[in-house]
C-alpha cells in the first residue's frame, strides 16, 4: 500500500519581507525550505513505512527547483518522488492546487492502492490549511485534520484511529481509509538522514509530471482555474506602547498604576 505525502517548498518566512509598494512577498534571495509541517507529515509517513511496510511517495507541485526538496525527502527514506511542474500550473490558488494534486494521486492509485495521503496542517506562506481537505473531497477520501497521533491502523477492516488536537482538548476519531490525514508539529520528532542516505539520494530519480502527463483541462489549473487571489498583503503596524510609572525604581507604584489603567480599560473588573 502506498502512503502519499504532499510537500511544498516555501520561503523561509522568518526572513521574508513584504514590498510596501506592490504588497507582494519579496522572494529574491530568500532561502527556500520544506514547509515545516510537511517535514512532520513525511516523518509520520516514514514511521508508517517502518511499522506496516507501506511504500512512501512524495508529491510536490512547484517550480523546477522544488526538485531539491524532493531529493531531501528521498534521502530521508521516501521510495518515490514526483514533481508536478508546468507553467500552466503557476499562480494556482488552493482550489487549483488541490485539483492538480488530487489528479496526480489518482494517477498513482492506478498502479498501487493508495491508503493514506499525509499533508501538513498548513503551509507557512499561504497559511490556508485548505489543500489537504480539498484533495480529500476530490478523491472521496475520509479527512482527518489536526492529527497529533496515529493510534492504530487495521488493514483488514480498513480503519484508522487517530487523535486530533483541538483547542484545549483532544478528540479520538476512527475512520475508514483511504484517508487524508493532516498533521500538527507535535505528532513526532524528526529523523536526520545518514551520510550514505544523503549520497544515495543524489543519484535518486525524481519523476517530473507536466500537464501532458496529467491531462487536466487548462481552465481548471493555474491562474485560469483559480477563483481566489491575494489582493493585498501587509504586516500590521506596531503601535508604540506607553511607559507607565518609574519602572523598577518604584515597582509597587508602577504595579498600582498598571492595575488602575487595566481597570480603566475594563481588562480587570475586580
Ligand atoms: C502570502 C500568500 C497568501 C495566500 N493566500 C491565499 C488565499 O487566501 N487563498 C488561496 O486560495 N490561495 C492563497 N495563496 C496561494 C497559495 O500559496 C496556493 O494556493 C498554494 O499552492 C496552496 O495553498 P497554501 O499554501 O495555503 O496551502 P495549505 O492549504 O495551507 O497547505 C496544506 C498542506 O497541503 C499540502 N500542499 C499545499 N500546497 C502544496 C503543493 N504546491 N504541493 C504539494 N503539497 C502541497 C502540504 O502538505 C501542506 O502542508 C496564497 C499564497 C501566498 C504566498
Amino acid at each position: 500500500m502506498l502512503v502519499v505525502t504532499c510537500i511544498k517548498q516555501v520561503p523561509d518566512t522568518t526572513q521574508v519581507k513584504v514590498d510596501p509598494v506592490t504588497n507582494t512577498l519579496v522572494r529574491d534571495g530568500i532561502p527556500l525550505i520544506l514547509n515545516p509541517y510537511d517535514t512532520n507529515a513525511l516523518e509520520e509517513a516514514l514511521r508508517l513505512k517502518d511499522k506496516y511496510g507501506f511504500r512512501v511517495a512524495v508529491l510536490s507541485m512547484g517550480p523546477p527547483n522544488a526538485e531539491l526538496t524532493l531529493r531531501k525527502a528521498l534521502a530521508l527514506g521516501a521510495d518515490e518522488a514526483i514533481l508536478i511542474s508546468d507553467r500552466a500550473f503557476a499562480g494556482a490558488d488552493t482550489l487549483a492546487t488541490s485539483n492538480v494534486l488530487a489528479c496526480a494521486i489518482s494517477k498513482l492509485s492506478e498502479k498501487e492502492e493508495v491508503g493514506f495521503v499525509l499533508c501538513g496542517k498548513q503551509t507557512i506562506d499561504g497559511d490556508t490549511a485548505q489543500v489537504g481537505p480539498g484533495i480529500a473531497v476530490r478523491l472521496g477520501y475520509s479527512q482527518l485534520t489536526f492529527v497529533d497521533r496515529i493510534e492504530n491502523i487495521e488493514a483488514g477492516r480498513k480503519t484508522v484511529r487517530v487523535r486530533r488536537k483541538l483547542e484545549g482538548r483532544h478528540e479520538v476519531v476512527e475512520s475508514f481509509f483511504p484517508a487524508m490525514i493532516s498533521v500538527v508539529r507535535e505528532i513526532n520528532h524528526l529523523r536526520y538522514p545518514t551520510v550514505p542516505m544523503r549520497l544515495n539520494s543524489k543519484d535518486a530519480r525524481v519523476t517530473i509530471w507536466d500537464n501532458k502527463v496529467l491531462g487536466l483541462d487548462p481552465n481548471t489549473v493555474g491562474l485560469k482555474g483559480s477563483p481566489t487571489w491575494v489582493s493585498k498583503i501587509f504586516s500590521p503596524e506596531r503601535t508604540k506602547g506607553q511607559i507607565l510609572g518609574n519602572g523598577m525604581a518604584d515597582p509597587e507604584g508602577t504595579a498600582r498604576l498598571l492595575v488602575e489603567k487595566l481597570k480603566e480599560k475594563e481588562v480587570l473588573t475586580f
